[in-house]
């Protein structure tokens, strides 16, 4: 059946002034959402209505500890409809049921850490170099726009959304035009916990209107984007011109390192959980395996059989590891870094082709591929594909590994697999990069800071600092001295 959506746009529930549009479910292409997009008139009414929110002492005049309280009700909201928004979460974009109960519970915990976070943090008296006090207080920098990705949105928008509440800012959220029910739906959460009208608004539509109109509005302070690296490029100009902040969560094309000495079980499983989990549609997918050659031919059987076993399916059943990709269009694309990986001299291990069958041939179904034999430098061994597709290079010489693993325009994450606690040590330091898993990966938690180095992005999301990107410092000087200022005395 299809659902149609209203959205909230300054503190009202109503259609959206652009065109009506379907959203599809990835896995038998049917429309399961309905709802008109919004217009440039609408982000210029959500971004108005957010800054007189924020001025009204129904939010201005909240204590840390009351917007806390807001926070924690929103953590226990969505909780409370858990299922109910993994369900949905899998129709948006076709991701495995169990994964989408794992992204909601993780987005009840960004609430929940930010709660926590939002009535600890302190503000600072620093040390006077004179007769004065002097102190630094965070204030809310304004309006916030969060722009967010297809991928994951209830995990990516509770990232912006939490942090930005926790320190007195309004979001307008602008979704991935495909998959806007996990914004929708985390308005309604705020709206029930008491979050006052206009200080959440969600538009849904076209990035290149909506998402531009947001980051040129001089109302807003602060674009909190998670997407490609172009797109985010683009906004990182227009906030230049602006002198405004934004913290830009990019794309990754993340190498994992086997060593010689590692632990083959955890190696292979790690391998394959980094690269086809989410069926690939991760930032921080492992899509570089470095392998050490002395145990390559047996890390490479281990993995194809591993590969070869994984449950590809419906993703409403809970067995399902992978589901389909997000939609045809990006099925094609990954198909067509297939080609180019082949064209380019590598050799197919296993995948890159379609799976016959009606499952697969009414959704964008991909499976798992491996290629190998292509140099680190080819272009589908450095591009993000941001599918179910890893390459496969060997490696001999540490120095040589290093400068292989850098040698691309990201910088996202690493893993690295080794019982030499000092080798991991060494090369998490050697490596440009965000986030070093050792002996595990892809796993996260709210409390440890989450970002990019080089074109994967700027800024860092989750820990305690994690809210200051929404604040601006004001210090104060407060005067102690008896008598006054010798200038006047002059
Ligand atoms: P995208 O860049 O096409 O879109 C992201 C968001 O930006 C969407 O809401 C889109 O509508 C909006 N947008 C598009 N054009 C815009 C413009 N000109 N101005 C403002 N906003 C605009 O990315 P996508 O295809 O939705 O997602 C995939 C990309 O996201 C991948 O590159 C992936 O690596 C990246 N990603 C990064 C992280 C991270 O944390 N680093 C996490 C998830 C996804």
């Amino acid at each position: 059946m299809t659902a149609r959506l209203q959205t909230l746009i300054g503190g009202r529930w109503r259609d959206g002034s652009g065109p009506l549009y379907g959203t599809e479910y990835p896995a038998d292409g049917s429309v399961v959402a309905e709802l008109h997009a919004a217009s440039v008139a609408d982000a210029d009414e959500a971004v108005q209505a957010a800054e007189a929110a924020r001025h009204r002492p129904s939010w201005a005049g909240l204590k840390p500890h009351q917007r806390a309280l807001l926070l924690h009700r929103m953590a226990a909201g969505i909780r409370d409809r858990a299922e109910e928004l993994a369900q949905l979460q899998r129709l948006d974009n076709g991701k495995p049921i169990s994964e989408t109960r794992a992204l909601v519970a993780s987005a009840a915990g960004t609430f929940q850490y930010f709660a926590a976070a939002c009535e600890t943090l302190e503000d600072q008296v620093t040390p006077a170099r004179g007769d004065y006090l002097t102190m630094s207080l965070h204030e809310p920098i304004g309006v916030v726009a969060a722009i967010t990705p297809w991928n994951s949105p209830i995990a990516s928008e509770a990232q912006k959304m939490a942090p930005a509440l926790a320190a007195g800012c309004p979001v307008v959220i602008k979704p991935a035009e495909i998959t806007p029910r996990m914004a929708i739906e985390l308005a309604r959460i705020g709206e029930a916990a008491g979050i006052p009208p206009g200080i959440i608004s969600v538009l849904p539509g076209k990035g290149a209107l909506l998402g531009d109109a947001l980051v040129r509005h001089p109302l807003v302070k602060r674009v909190a984007f998670t997407g490609g690296t172009s797109v985010g490029l683009g906004i990182a100009r227009i906030a230049a011109e602006k002198l405004m902040g934004v913290s830009l969560e990019l794309g990754g094309k993340s190498p994992t390192i086997v060593c010689a000495d590692a632990d083959l079980d955890h190696a292979v499983a790690g391998v394959l959980f980094g690269i086809f989990s989410s069926s690939g549609e991760s930032c921080i997918a492992g899509s570089r395996a470095f392998v050490h050659r002395s145990v390559h031919a047996a890390f490479r059987e281990r993995l194809l059989a591993g590969a070869g076993a994984l449950r590809l399916g419906d993703p409403a059943l809970e067995a399902t590891q992978m589901g389909p990709l997000v939609s045809g269009a990006h099925r094609e694309s990954v198909e067509r870094y297939v080609a180019l990986g082949l064209a380019e001299g590598g050799q197919l291990l296993t995948g890159g082709a379609r799976l016959a069958g009606s499952l697969y041939e009414r959704g964008y179904y991909y499976p798992p591929t491996v290629i190998e034999g292509l140099p680190n430098g080819a272009r589908m061994v450095q591009e993000e594909i941001f599918g179910p597709v890893l390459a496969l290079l060997p490696w001999d010489d540490e120095a040589e590994l290093i400068a292989q693993c850098n040698d691309n325009p990201y910088g996202l994450a690493c893993g690295i697999w080794t019982r030499d606690y000092r080798r991991a040590w060494r090369l998490g330091a050697a490596l440009q990069t965000g986030t070093v898993w050792v002996n595990t990966y892809k796993q996260f938690s709210s409390s440890t800071p989450f970002g990019g180095v080089k074109m994967s992005g700027t800024g860092r999301e989750k820990g305690r600092l994690g809210i200051l990107e929404y604040t601006t410092q004001k210090s104060y000087y407060w005067g102690l001295n008896e008598a006054p200022l010798p200038w006047s005395a002059a």
